[in-house]
């Protein structure tokens, strides 16, 4: 217990805060909701509290990296990057599609610093998450990253959803195909999501005046 307070004590509040937004109050081992759960320092060292050496684990889990002996192999620092790294993507993605991959206006920039930002991005490049990359670039405001890997997230194949909204971000909502639009519409229709469907027509209604009005194009980047 007197290790677990220690551990707590030294890790800066704003980073403890990140750790445990980016996996959902959640153990990224056993992923059991609600459970009470800690920041734990993945090789043990307590000064190290770089965003990559930072885990969230459960009581139960946590003794896990604590046993020595015996047959039972214990879950060890390498275990728990692997857990952390695809808990962290599968955590992103259900956020992303909870949001219905809303365009932010308000760039979240003070959540995703630098350090942290580079972090996620490369567990995301190794994973070859294009779309949560341009998600990411979108938010933390690097549009030629985010126009990168918009077309890197297309090529490897998205939803309706998701190309009618990266287009939608970059002002290009006319590459998208009309029967892609099309379908999206119905699947809106179905799903009674209004909101949405105003604002798909909106965009589009928005795309046809910008079409028709080359000499205003600049006024919408
Ligand atoms: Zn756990």
């Amino acid at each position: 217990m007197a290790k677990n307070k220690k551990t707590r004590a030294t890790i800066p509040g704003p980073l403890a805060a990140k750790a445990l937004f980016f996996s959902d109050r959640t153990c990224c081992v056993c992923r059991v909701k609600g459970k009470s759960v800690q920041v734990h320092h993945i090789d043990e060292d307590p000064s190290n509290n770089r965003i990559e050496n930072l885990g969230v684990l459960c009581l139960e889990c946590h003794t896990e990296t604590q046993v020595s002996g015996g047959f039972r192999r214990k879950l060890d620092a390498e275990q728990v990057i692997l857990y952390r790294n695809d808990w962290f993507v599968l955590v992103a993605r259900e956020r992303a599609a909870n949001l219905g991959r809303l365009p932010d206006t308000n760039p979240s920039s003070d959540l995703i610093e630098l350090e942290l930002a580079t972090s996620i991005a490369e567990i995301y490049r190794e994973r070859e998450e294009y779309e949560l990359l341009a998600l990411h670039y979108m938010e933390v405001g690097n549009d030629e990253l985010r126009d990168k890997y918009i077309e890197l997230a297309i090529n490897q194949g998205i939803e309706d959803e998701a190309l009618i909204s990266f287009r939608a971000t970059q002002g290009k909502l006319s590459l998208v195909p009309k029967n892609v639009i099309r379908r999206r519409i119905k699947d809106l229709e179905v799903e009674n999501a209004f909101f949405s469907l105003g604002r798909l027509y909106r965009e589009t209604v928005n795309m046809k005046r910008r079409s028709k009005q080359p000499a205003k194009e600049q006024n919408w980047r």
